[in-house]
């Protein structure tokens, strides 16, 4: 398609677009009596409308029956969490028994690093890419302390060659086999946080198992944003946040997968506790742990029904819409918002460059831009203007146009903003 950088066109965009209902299904931030310009749905998704029904159904729940709310609640709170097996299976490609949500992110890595990193004398290092989300790389440096090992030894980072803003899959399959024998776990980010890179997740896990690995992913930027099979892909386990893409509210529960392979493997440890033990007899408390088959059986606590509830309405609201038309959308806004910056950088004098892969199978809803110059008086005109970007030292503002709730003619209004605050910035320079 050829776009043009008009009103019009944008509009006419919007009317063909086949999820221009659930915008009005989200809450908006108010700049100057409009909605904003939301582009940080990648790091807190907006909150819908409906969400507030969930949450109140278990506040009055909670009100009108207490205690037994736990089996008598219109949502029975004991299994609460099964409700999300069926639709959340779906979002991420694995059977409803591989999935559970529980805790929050870095924790359940923690935790299933505890089935899956198992180090040896000589099987023990842990391949991650380079700048990890931090907590990532905190969570691997104490993991292999933890373990005995040194950060320097134990911990091997795959690094962009110079000059290049994203890394190379051949330098990925090239480190593992390189690592080879002492490989004990390869994890990383499927959508990198800064980039928006996405990495080839069925290459790399199969790359990683030849090499005798095990292979997780933390989906915290893929999960309601790409496509994945991450059963057939065989990855051993994933685990996402909530909060992101799947807008179920600040700091929220986390999504696991554990694939089934690995569900009768009574050799696996894990930290146990009462929610992953034995369903029917869980409230016998006896004294030796009996683990559900399944994900569930990594469970620990019984669970915090205030947070499933947001996350659970946002898990039927992509169910109904289906990740294939999310993909659609995505795929054609993020390119608009791409021909949207061209269009502008041929306007004014070139000031900023898109550091996201230009090939489609490689990124998703982000677009990460590194503003030459001073970036951050730019960032600032932006955001005292309605758009909600964010700013990462260096210079880079991530642009997430997320498909769900941001429309083309959004776009089309980020790119006035941005031509007006750039010329406005050169106008001062030349005073
Ligand atoms: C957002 C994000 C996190 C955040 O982890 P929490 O435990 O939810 O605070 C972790 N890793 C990655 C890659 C992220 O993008």
């Amino acid at each position: 398609m050829t776009f043009q950088n008009t009103r019009e066109f944008a509009q006419q965009l919007d009317g063909q677009d086949a999820l221009r209902a659930y915008r009005d299904e989200f809450i908006f931030p108010q700049h100057n009596g409009k909605n904003v310009i939301y582009f940080t749905g990648n790091s807190l998704g907006l909150q819908p409308k409906r969400t507030k029904k969930y949450v109140d159904e278990v506040m009055n729940d909670w009100a009108n029956l207490a205690v037994e709310g736990h089996f008598y609640a219109n949502k029975p709170w004991w299994d609460y969490h099964e409700r999300f097996a069926a639709p959340l299976s779906k979002i991420v490609g694995a059977k409803p028994s591989e999935v559970t949500v529980m805790n929050t992110l870095t924790v359940n890595l923690h935790l299933l690093m505890v089935s899956f990193y198992r180090p040896t004398k000589t099987r023990y290092k842990i391949l991650c890419e380079e700048k990890a989300f931090p907590s990532d790389q905190y969570m691997f440096q104490s993991q292999v302390h933890f373990h005995g090992y040194k950060t320097e030894d134990a911990i091997v980072e795959v690094k962009r060659r110079d000059g290049e803003h994203n890394i190379r899959l051949e330098d990925i399959l090239a480190k593992i086999e390189e690592v080879g024998d002492e490989l004990a776990l390869v994890l990383i980010g499927g959508v990198n946080y800064y980039t928006g890179q996405v990495f080839d997740i069925k290459t790399i896990t199969e790359a990683g198992h030849k090499a005798g690995a095990k292979v997780g992913w933390d989906l915290a930027h893929a999960a309601g944003n790409i496509q994945l099979e991450l059963h057939d892909w065989n990855v051993d386990f994933a685990c996402w946040c909530s909060y992101k893409y799947m807008n179920s509210g600040p700091g929220n529960a986390s999504g696991c997968f554990i694939h089934e392979k690995h569900h009768n493997d009574s050799n696996l440890p894990r930290f146990a506790g009462w929610w992953g033990h034995n369903k029917e007899r869980r409230f016998k408390m006896e004294p030796a742990f009996d683990p559900v088959h399944g994900a569930d059986g990594w469970q620990v606590s019984n669970l915090p029904i205030l947070s499933l509830a947001p996350y659970l309405a946002s898990v039927e609201m992509f169910s109904e819409v289906g990740m294939d038309a999310l993909i659609t959308k995505r795929n054609q806004i993020t390119a608009y918002l791409e021909f949207v910056l061209h269009e502008i950088d041929k306007e004014v004098d070139s000031t900023f460059e898109i550091i996201t892969p230009q090939d489609q199978s490689q990124r998703a809803s982000q677009l990460s831009v590194f503003l030459h110059g001073e970036g951050r008086t730019l960032f600032d005109y932006l955001m005292s203007n309605g758009v909600i970007t964010d700013w990462r030292e260096p210079n880079v503002i991530r642009l997430a146009p997320v498909p769900l709730y941001c429309s083309y003619e959004d776009m089309y209004d980020f790119g006035q903003i941005l031509k007006q605050g750039i010329l406005q910035k050169l106008n001062l320079n030349s005073l």
